[in-house]
């Protein structure tokens, strides 16, 4: 199943996607929550009340026609994991840590699968890194790696976009990694029984139709499940939370000379099975009204 969040007529709300049409699962079934991490948060029977219902609803409205934000508009955390790919730890002249390479982006970066991406006022080091994303679907803590496939509702794509100045500014790369707009994520979040196995899917990320970064999942050093043991060893993980597994070699600030990102550009980034989120890179607009 693919779980959408979208807006139409003015309201936004989750759906189900199939082929090039979303039911709206508020009129499809309007026992169940609006918003995506409280459809998880109600357990697996909810989950089978929507695909059972998207199934029988016969009134559909086309892809086209609604304009699809992140499937989870604010995650209540987001992780992510640097220099997970051999490549993009030897294009980074780092060397292949002991640990995930964990660390912060804001919930507030989050944007959606088509949404413009700023290049900041306080910067032009902007850069892309195409990554697997997966949500959590239950609460949990101290998931050993052969469970953690339970706790997983799903899969995304996502835009782990970077600003490599700031990115520096600290060791925990906390203030360039949150700007606002830089998570993109979506089209929608693949369920993990509809995956199969995360950890073969293609990995292609494009600027302008030109292809920058190509891996695929089973070339993770640390995988979604070892993620997940990871970090519950510490933590408790919650329905709704957003962890970014890592890039693969060939974003931009590694190239010679650097082809940092700039106005007008387009990232495309595309996980197989799962779908593709493009964005245009505009300049951070003077005032910025979020809705
Ligand atoms: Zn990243």
């Amino acid at each position: 199943m693919k779980l959408a969040t979208f807006t139409h007529s003015g309201s936004t709300r989750i759906g189900v996607v199939e082929g090039d049409e979303v039911v709206d699962l508020a009129a499809a079934a309007p026992e169940l929550p609006r918003e995506m991490t409280a459809l998880f948060a109600a357990g697996p029977a909810a989950l089978d009340r929507a695909a059972r219902a998207a199934a029988a609803m016969r009134t559909r409205i086309s892809v086209d026609d609604v304009h699809l934000k992140a499937p989870v508009l604010r995650p209540p955390k987001i992780l992510a994991v640097g220099l997970n790919y051999a490549d993009h730890v030897a294009e980074s002249g780092r060397e292949a840590p002991g640990h995930p390479t964990i660390f912060n982006k804001q919930s507030t970066s989050v944007t959606g699968p088509y949404d413009p991406v700023h290049l900041p006022r306080a910067s032009q080091a902007l850069d892309y890194e195409g990554e697997l994303g997966f949500v959590i679907g239950k609460r949990c803590r101290h998931v050993p790696r052969g469970r953690a496939a339970e706790v997983v509702a799903g899969y995304v794509v996502v835009n782990d976009v970077s600003v490599r100045d700031w990115q520096f500014h600290t060791p925990t790369m906390t203030m360039g990694k949150s700007f606002d707009t830089h998570c993109p994520a979506g089209p929608w979040i693949v369920t993990a029984d509809e995956v199969g196995d995360p950890h073969s899917l293609g990995l292609r990320t494009w600027v302008d139709g030109e292809l920058r970064q190509e891996s695929n999942t089973k070339e993770l050093i640390f995988d979604c499940f070892a993620i997940i043991e990871y970090l519950t060893t510490a933590f408790t993980l919650e329905p709704g939370d957003l962890i970014s597994t890592g890039t693969p070699g060939g974003v931009g600030i590694a190239m010679k000379p650097p082809r940092l990102l700039v106005a007008g550009n387009v990232v495309r980034v595309e996980v197989e099975g799962i779908g593709q989120i493009e964005n245009p890179v505009i300049a951070e607009p003077d005032e910025t009204v979020r809705v």
